[in-house]
């Protein structure tokens, strides 16, 4: 259920114990084809098929439209929260609805760059509200297995604004992508260790986009396609669902 477009009277009468999710997404550059909402209209993708799939078993929050994206600001229109000011803003609007009696609760991220955070909130709340269980989905870290069969850039093409990304919103929005654009772009791969979202190795490295791509874009948004897009939706929200129900509910 979407949480704001109930009443105050209506609220009450909600299971407490249902899973609460926050969509922790970024508005920030995603090259020359994708507009800055990418990440938002991406989440925001999954909140819908997840609330049409199991209305009465979620609540979904209102957004936080802009994540940390610091690592972005060398490009035009990127706009950005430091870490102290995303986390204070999300464990706040947590803590409002531990207030009204809630105690299970999922950030379901779409940006990379929330990540990290994202770890240090909920070992936060965690460690603060021991009677609250608190949860984390990064969406292309859920179905790593899945989508790397179906990857058609190989390692090194799905990284920021690169296949993945670029297909599921040939699906989501194709009205707001720039198809033009993606031609000067054909077959950039880049080092999976800093490009890649699900070929990378399993530890962490930081570099800004500017140090890795001059144009924002991280892996090769030639391969992508709509239908690749309704694929890579089905893949991720088969597997939510799955979670949701085999651990939230
Ligand atoms: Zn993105």
């Amino acid at each position: 259920m979407i949480w704001d477009h109930l009443t105050s009277e209506e609220t009450k009468k909600v299971n407490k114990t249902l899973p609460v999710v926050l969509l922790l997404c970024a508005t920030e550059q995603h090259g020359p084809h994708l507009p800055l909402s990418t990440d938002r209209l991406i989440g925001e993708h999954f909140l819908d098929e997840i609330n049409q799939l199991m209305e009465k078993e979620v609540i979904i929050l209102p957004i936080i439209p802009v994540g940390c994206s610091e690592h972005h600001m060398d490009f035009s229109g990127s706009l950005t929260f430091k870490h102290a000011t995303f986390k204070a803003l999300v464990k706040e609007m947590v803590e409002s609805m531990i207030v009204h009696g809630f105690n299970n609760f999922l950030l379901l991220n779409s940006h990379g760059g929330n990540q990290g955070i994202g770890q240090v909130i909920i070992e936060t709340l965690g460690n603060k509200y021991s009677d609250c269980k608190f949860s984390l989905i990064t969406w292309w870290k859920i179905a790593g297995d899945e989508l790397k069969k179906i990857n058609k850039s190989g390692s090194g093409g799905t990284g920021h604004a690169g296949e993945f990304e670029t297909s599921l919103m040939l699906h989501i929005a194709p009205e707001m992508v720039r198809e033009q654009s993606i031609k000067s772009l054909s077959n950039q791969q880049f080092d999976p260790l800093v490009g890649d979202m699900i070929n990378a190795p399993q530890f962490s490295y930081f570099q800004t986009i500017k140090q890795i791509s001059a144009n924002g874009v991280v892996g090769s948004p030639s391969f992508s396609s709509k239908e690749q897009g309704e694929k890579i939706s089905q893949i991720v929200t088969s597997k939510l669902v799955d979670l949701i129900k085999s651990y939230l509910l």
